[in-house]
């Protein structure tokens, strides 16, 4: 079984495509940004960070696609080979906003062996 990141509420699921079991949530992104938050590419410890910082922006954003943006923004700032997001000004300036507030945990970036 894979081991995915709920990209929703930060929990741990089995399954890119199965639903997350406390939130319910099939995956709010596309399939390939789920697959790129699962085990075939991260290990469980980097994953398990990634939900702190997901719970995080959260706990300062009530839109969970908003929400999904903030963290893809985050990600891109950390991971060297991750294409930029295509953001209008303003919406650029509020997820930065939101992201400024997060107190976020130093993630450790390691890939998976698989
Ligand atoms: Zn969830």
């Amino acid at each position: 079984m894979t081991a995915a990141l709920c990209l929703n509420c930060g929990e741990m699921k089995f399954g890119v495509l199965l639903p997350c079991p406390k939130c319910k949530t099939t995956g709010i992104a596309p399939m390939e940004i789920g697959i790129a938050f699962s085990d075939h590419h991260y290990t469980n410890d980097t994953l398990r960070q990634l939900g702190i910082v997901i719970k995080e922006i959260n706990t300062h954003c009530d839109d969970p696609m908003k929400c999904l943006l903030v963290f893809l923004h985050y990600i891109s700032q950390k991971v060297p080979d991750c294409p930029p997001l295509d953001l209008e000004v303003e919406e650029a300036q509020e997820i930065k906003s939101i992201l400024a507030k997060c107190k976020l945990p130093n993630v450790v970036f390691e890939e998976s062996e698989r």
